[in-house]
């Protein structure tokens, strides 16, 4: 498994998305060996690179919901074979610096996609920030790729899966599309609060589904938003119920598109205080405290 770490807008989201060829491919159940969220996965013949989130790898250290995701991570992480450190061309920040020190303390073997190149116009200059990024962490590969444009993705494809380990897939490549639908469901409106929020984003947010009523040409579901403040439930909301607004048309396109059939979709913002202090609501959302 490869597990992804990259600050916020360099591209990570792209990039899987990219490599899996799909937009979202999800399986029907999460593995009994791992705790990961699995954003894809690619199958080869040899091999399969299945991408996941490695709780530890992705949060600030805070409060109980880290110390209980640490946990999980420091088991979880023996499942993962390698990191995909993913950094944008001509952009390197403090973030990234974050990125990579957790990166490293995964002790696994660490590969970095330098991507969006197709933004750098002189050629000339990817050498030196190639051989730049080399002299940050003795990474095992470098590959430079442009997920928007699709460069390179197959050599990256081809890095990764030297990594992977020989064996059974994980997932029988048949069922990599079978959805769990409330999974679904609310990973595509976690997807969009993500992507509108960015930085804004409340730490402890959770997405759940409440209602789903499925029938042959219609999809009914109501997603509910946790959030732990009424401030942050103001943002999600955003003014005049904007954000909330387009979050939800947008979450509707994507998963119309998906299902291929008509979706209606409600969404609710509700406060439940402190849910990430609380070792109960962590078990009702899959954390084992
Ligand atoms: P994440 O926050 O790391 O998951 O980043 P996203 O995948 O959401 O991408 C952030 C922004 O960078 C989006 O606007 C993407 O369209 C854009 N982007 C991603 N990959 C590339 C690339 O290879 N080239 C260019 N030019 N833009 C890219």
């Amino acid at each position: 498994m490869t597990t992804v770490v990259g600050r916020p807008n360099v591209g990570k989201s792209s990039l899987v998305n990219a490599l899996v060829g799909q937009k979202v491919s999800i399986v029907s159940r999460r593995p009994q060996t791992t705790r990961h969220r699995i954003h894809g996965v690619r199958n080869r013949d040899d091999v399969q690179i299945v991408f996941v989130d490695t709780p530890g790898l992705h949060e600030r250290e805070q409060r109980e919901l880290n110390r209980v995701l640490n946990r999980a991570a420091t088991g979880a992480i023996e499942g993962v074979d390698v990191v995909l450190h993913v950094v944008e061309s001509g952009q390197w920040r403090s973030d990234d610096d974050l990125a990579l020190a957790r990166a490293k303390a995964s002790g696994l073997p660490v590969v970095a996609a330098l991507n969006k190149v197709d933004r750098q116009a002189d050629k000339s200059k990817l050498l030196p920030e190639l051989a730049a990024l080399g002299a940050r962490h003795d990474y095992a590969d470098i590959v430079p790729v442009s997920a928007t444009h699709g460069d390179n993705l197959d050599k990256l494809a081809d890095v990764l899966a030297g990594f992977m380990p020989e064996g059974p897939a994980l997932f029988p490549p048949d069922q990599v599309q079978g959805h769990d639908l409330a999974f679904t469901i609310a990973e595509c409106v976690r997807e969009k609060l993500t992507r509108m929020l960015h930085q804004e984003l409340p730490y402890a947010l959770s997405v759940g589904v409440e209602m789903l009523e499925d029938s042959e040409g219609l999809l009914r579901t109501r997603a509910v938003i946790w959030v732990e403040r009424e401030a942050q439930k103001k943002i999600v909301i955003g003014a005049g119920g904007e954000t909330a607004k387009r979050v939800g048309t947008s979450a509707r396109r994507e998963l119309e598109r998906q299902l291929g059939k008509k979706v209606y979709l409600q969404t609710h913002v509700r406060v439940r205080a402190n849910w990430s202090d609380d070792p109960a609501a962590l078990r009702a959302l899959g954390y084992e405290g």
